[in-house]
Parts: C-alpha cells; structure tokens; sequence
C-alpha cells in the first residue's frame, strides 16, 4: 500500500506516518529526514541539500527524485511505503506516478492534514526532534514532552529544535512554498479519488493520534 502524507509543515505528518507505520508494517520515507541524516554526515548530498533547506527553500528535483527513487527501491519497501514530503509539486507527484507504474504499483492513499495557521505556527517554534539520526523521534514541548526534559523517550540522545524551525524567515517562507507549489496537490489526488481530508487541531481536541486510530481502524474494515 502506498500512502501519501499531506499537510502544510507542523500539522502532525510525521507523527501520523510514524503511528501508520508501527502499525501496518510498512516504512515511512521522509525526505527531509534522508537530507538531514546527510546534512548530519556532511556528505556531498547533504552539503549541496543544506544550501536550500536552510534558507527554506525546496532541494532541486534533480537531487531530490533520484533519491526517493533509489528508496522505494529498497527491499523494505515492497509491501508499501509512507511517503512524508514527498511530492511537494504537481511535477514531483507527476514523477511518482511514473515511478510507482513502472514498478506495478500505484498511490492507494493520500492523508491531508489540515490545522489552522496560527497553530501550525506554534507547534513549528515548540517542535523538538531527536538527534540519533536513527531514531528521528518528534516530540513537542508542549503538546507532546519527552518525560525528560532535552532527553529522547525512545533511546535516551539529545532533543533539539531542527535549525529551519528556528528561523521565522525560514518558517514563512516554508508555508509560502507550500501554499504555493503543494496545495495544488489536494486538488490533483481529490481528482484521482484518493484524497482522506482530516482536521488535527487543538480547538477540535482532535490530534495526530487520534487521526492514526481512525485510519487505522477504517483500513481494518
Ligand atoms: P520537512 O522535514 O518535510 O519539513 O523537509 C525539510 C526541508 O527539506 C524542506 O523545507 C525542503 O527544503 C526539503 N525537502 C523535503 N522534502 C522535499 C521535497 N519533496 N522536495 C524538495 N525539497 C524537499
């Protein structure tokens, strides 16, 4: 099953996928952790990603597709994957279709989280993530503590804030571009019949777990 996660930056994407992913067995794919984890090892990947990300920007196609190529490729990913960041563009999106049909298969689902912007903006500034690249777990000061203060739950390294996070500019221009260049997506997957639209938000007391459950509970169906 290929699922795809949509929603604006701080909606709650990663922890759905990763909630998805625990429970049908299948990876999550983010492309901004792959560059970060590159960004982290200085590789030449990552050197080159680093000069658009840390101003906001989105990483070339040229760099980026190749890359989620070469990772629906892996043999973990044969059952289905969760794809979160990717696409960002209608081109993007049109280039997965051709990947995923040459390779037999095709998006079976796209989850678009919708949460208002001031939230959105909130979440972004009190978001923490972990800073084993193999953990990668999200918490957030608020909504969502590490039972210790600066310490990761799951495998006990450091939280800090990602360095786009910190940044208003760069979190301005993030929404921006998403208004921009991905929400014509929500309009491109509701034309191919794939499209599930769910509100996480805290006026709703609705949130990303609560999201996973129900899709979960639907797929069980
Ligand atoms: P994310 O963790 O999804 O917020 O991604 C962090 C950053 O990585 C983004 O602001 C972009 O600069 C870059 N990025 C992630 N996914 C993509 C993509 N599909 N296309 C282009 N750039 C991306």
């Amino acid at each position: 099953m290929i699922i795809i996660m949509l929603g604006a930056q701080g909606t709650g994407k990663g922890t759905v996928a990763g909630l998805l992913s625990d429970s049908l067995g299948i990876p999550q794919i983010s492309t901004g952790d792959i560059f970060r984890k590159n960004i982290s090892e200085k590789t030449p990947l990552g050197i080159e990603a680093d000069k658009f990300i840390s101003k906001g920007n989105l990483v070339p196609d040229d760099i980026t597709v190749p890359m989620v190529e070469d990772r629906l490729n892996w043999d973990d990913a044969k059952n289905g994957v969760i794809l979160d960041g990717f696409p960002r563009t209608i081109e993007q999106a049109e280039k997965l279709d051709k990947m995923l049909s040459n390779i037999g298969k095709k998006v079976d689902m796209v989850i678009n989280l919708v949460t208002p912007k001031e939230e959105i903006i909130d979440r972004m500034l009190t978001r923490r993530v972990c800073t084993n690249q193999d953990c990668k777990a999200t918490y957030n000061v608020k909504l969502h503590p590490p039972k210790v203060e600066g310490i990761c739950d799951k495998c006990g390294a450091n939280l800090k804030q990602r360095a786009d996070d910190s940044d208003p500019e760069a979190i301005k221009k993030r929404l921006e571009i998403y208004e921009e260049k991905t929400s014509p997506l929500v309009n491109y997957y509701q034309e191919k019949g794939v499209l599930r639209t769910e509100e996480i938000s805290l006026s709703i007391n609705r949130m990303g777990a609560d999201v996973a459950k129900d899709i979960i509970e639907d797929l069980k169906k």
